[in-house]
């Protein structure tokens, strides 16, 4: 069982949902936080990291002396990642996707592949929850490669659980793609709403599975659970605002922590995914 963690936009309690549930479930359960760009799983998790390494991803290097000019490599780049001005071949690494065209059309050879860092990968685990993470190189814009490459880690064996990316675009997919079921977080508010409407349209392309947590419950307005009831999407929980909650995420622990009660209710939340994924 893979479940994705999405949200339309940041700030909405992804983190919050994915790790309680994580702990709630207690074994045979994986956290993968590909929210990259800020990782913070981690943060109340508090994992040992055990491992660390660097991803790269290849971008073409030219070779001068063999290079003749032609065009070739500019003109099946759909990134404008490489061009010729003048009597000079330039690529732009930090806009290269690494798709390979540039190099296999070359008639003189005159490219080969040279590495450009996207950040690192870092694994770990809490009391036998298997963790890992991705954290984006500081200028990179590139993420997907990374987010894919902090999936791999998934385990057959195991519950995985992925805190994707807030937003709508290639890295939440890349966060969500494959996964049984995508449980999107959302807050009862105009903006909450507008985000989530873009998160639904993206879920719904990908064919997946999905329901509805809204955090904030008790604040904002309907317009929210009204979406819902419009799209057939289930509400599979509500978390209220709560002093003692808003307490518990600014100090970097679990509602389940403060609030044992709460361990029940994420593991009927996960009951009720396990049903609809069934
Ligand atoms: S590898 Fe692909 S994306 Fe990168 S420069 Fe070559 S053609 Fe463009
Ligand atoms: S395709 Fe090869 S030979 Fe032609 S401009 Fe690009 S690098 Fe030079």
């Amino acid at each position: 069982m893979i479940i994705s963690i999405a949200s339309g936009k940041g700030g909405t309690g992804k983190t919050t949902v994915a790790t309680n549930l994580a702990i709630s479930l207690e074994s045979d359960v994986q956290v993968l936080d590909c929210d990259v760009e800020e990782p913070n799983a981690h943060l109340f998790l508090n994992p040992s990291i055990k491992e660390s390494k660097t991803v790269s991803t290849s971008v073409p290097k030219i070779d001068e002396e063999k290079c003749t000019l032609c065009g070739k490599c500019a003109e099946i780049c759909q990134f404008k990642a490489i061009i010729v001005i003048g009597e000079t071949v330039l690529p732009f690494p930090e806009m290269c996707h690494s798709c390979g065209g540039c190099m296999e059309v070359c008639p003189e050879k005159a490219i080969t592949e040279t590495g450009r860092e996207l950040g690192v990968i870092e694994r770990g685990n809490r009391n036998g929850l298997d963790f890992v993470h991705g954290r984006l190189r500081v200028g990179e814009a590139m993420s997907p490669p990374l987010i894919r490459e902090v999936r791999s880690f998934v385990r057959a064996d195991k519950i995985t659980i992925i805190d994707a990316p807030p937003g709508t675009s290639c890295p939440v997919i890349a966060a969500m793609k494959g996964t049984d079921f995508v449980l999107l977080v959302t807050e009862p508010t105009p903006f909450g709403l507008h985000d989530l409407t873009l998160a639904v349209e993206a879920v719904k392309i990908l064919g997946i599975p999905h329901g509805l947590v809204i955090n904030r419950s008790d604040m904002g307005d309907d317009r929210v659970r009204d979406y819902a009831k419009q799209e057939n999407m289930p509400i599979l929980m509500e978390i209220p605002f709560d002093r003692q909650i808003a307490e518990a995420y600014s100090r970097g622990s679990l509602i389940i922590e403060v609030m044992p009660e709460w361990k029940a209710k994420f593991l009927e939340l996960y009951d009720h995914i396990k049903q609809i994924v069934e």
